[in-house]
């Protein structure tokens, strides 16, 4: 292992360019040299490659998005596109990549180290949702983003006594939502892996209007989705003034959290250690707190299990 790649790839996500520093500090302590991949696998078969060194990635731990920008590469999809991307590793003498990435990025990985190039993965997404690590890069920076917005919500709903919808990314994947729900207090989260029952959300309005709360929150998952109809409809039920806040894009960019650099610069040397190892089609990831490395065909079949546990809880405090 003399050069490894590192490109970015999917839906950008605080912290990746965290990661991307730790990759490419750890190899060039190591004695490899690293290059950097632009726009994820687009640049790969299109040759879009600069030399990185330490100072490369100087003054870019706390910034949100990449450096080596992102693209989604439909051409990647198709074997001509990877035989292209193959040549290019040839031709440019890559012995490893790293991808930074969702599980979209992974598929691709996991393709690309079929082909012979030996290949790991890093977590990073605003989602949570690859099964395999207990987190992903950049959940947290989105969630705290979200946090931050909610209890911003709190103060007009308060002043206003209004009922807020605030939805929430994620895709379908309820864990920002959860987490968002139970961190900001929320009054009810509505998430993909659950039924939802709108008659108890009413209930529920009502109840706390006797008990004298001033507003109700409620948290929705962008893979249930509707956030303006569910107010109407709550409107049009309760007769209480309601708002609905779709978050976006907010919570893909910003300044990553200190738990989301801990975390992308802990599994950048992963993924250089991984690859010096001498192992490929890899994913490094976080379980119970230690780094772990796994295969990604393994690591892609893991079912995403709902954390029932914390749902409970959230019930729990709502009310
Ligand atoms: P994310 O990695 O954030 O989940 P996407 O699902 O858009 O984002 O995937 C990012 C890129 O990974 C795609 O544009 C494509 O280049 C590559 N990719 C995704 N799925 C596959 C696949 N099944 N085969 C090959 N490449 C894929």
């Amino acid at each position: 292992m003399k050069t490894i790649a590192v490109l970015t790839s999917g839906g950008d996500s605080p912290a990746m360019n965290a990661a991307i520093r730790a990759v490419v500090r750890i190899a060039n302590d190591k004695g490899l040299r690293v290059l950097g991949v632009h726009r994820g696998y687009n640049g790969l078969i299109n040759g879009e490659v600069e030399e990185m060194d330490r100072s490369s990635v100087s003054d870019i731990i706390h910034r949100g998005g990449t450096i080596l920008r992102t693209a989604r590469s439909e051409e990647f999809k198709t074997p001509q596109g990877r035989e292209k991307a193959l040549n290019v590793i040839k031709v440019l003498k890559i012995d490893g990549v790293v991808v930074i990435g969702g599980d979209g990025s992974f598929r691709g990985a996991q393709l690309l180290s079929e082909l012979g190039v030996p290949t790991v993965g890093i977590p990073g997404t605003i989602d949570n949702d690859l099964a395999y690590t207990d987190y992903t890069v950049g959940f947290d920076t989105a969630l705290n983003t979200a946090l931050d917005a909610i209890n911003k919500i709190r103060d007009t709903s308060s002043s206003h006594e209004r009922v807020s919808v605030i939805e929430v990314m994620g895709r379908n994947c309820g864990d920002l939502a959860l987490f968002a729900g139970i961190a900001g207090g929320a009054e009810n989260v509505i998430v993909p892996e659950k039924e939802f029952s709108f008659e108890d959300i009413c209930r529920g309005i009502f109840e706390g209007k006797r008990r004298g709360k001033l507003h109700n929150i409620i948290i929705l998952a962008e893979g249930v989705g509707g956030a303006h109809k569910l107010v109407k409809k709550i409107e049009e039920v309760t007769g209480i003034e309601s708002r609905a806040t779709v978050l976006g894009y907010i919570q893909r960019g910003g300044i990553p959290s200190a738990f989301d650099r801990i975390l992308a610069s802990r599994l950048g040397a992963k993924a250089v250690e991984v690859l010096i190892e001498g192992k490929s089609s890899r994913v490094v990831g976080t379980k119970n707190g230690e780094i772990i490395d796994m295969d990604i065909t393994e690591a892609l079949s893991i079912e995403k299990k709902f954390n029932e546990k914390l749902y409970e809880i959230s019930i729990a405090l709502s009310h």
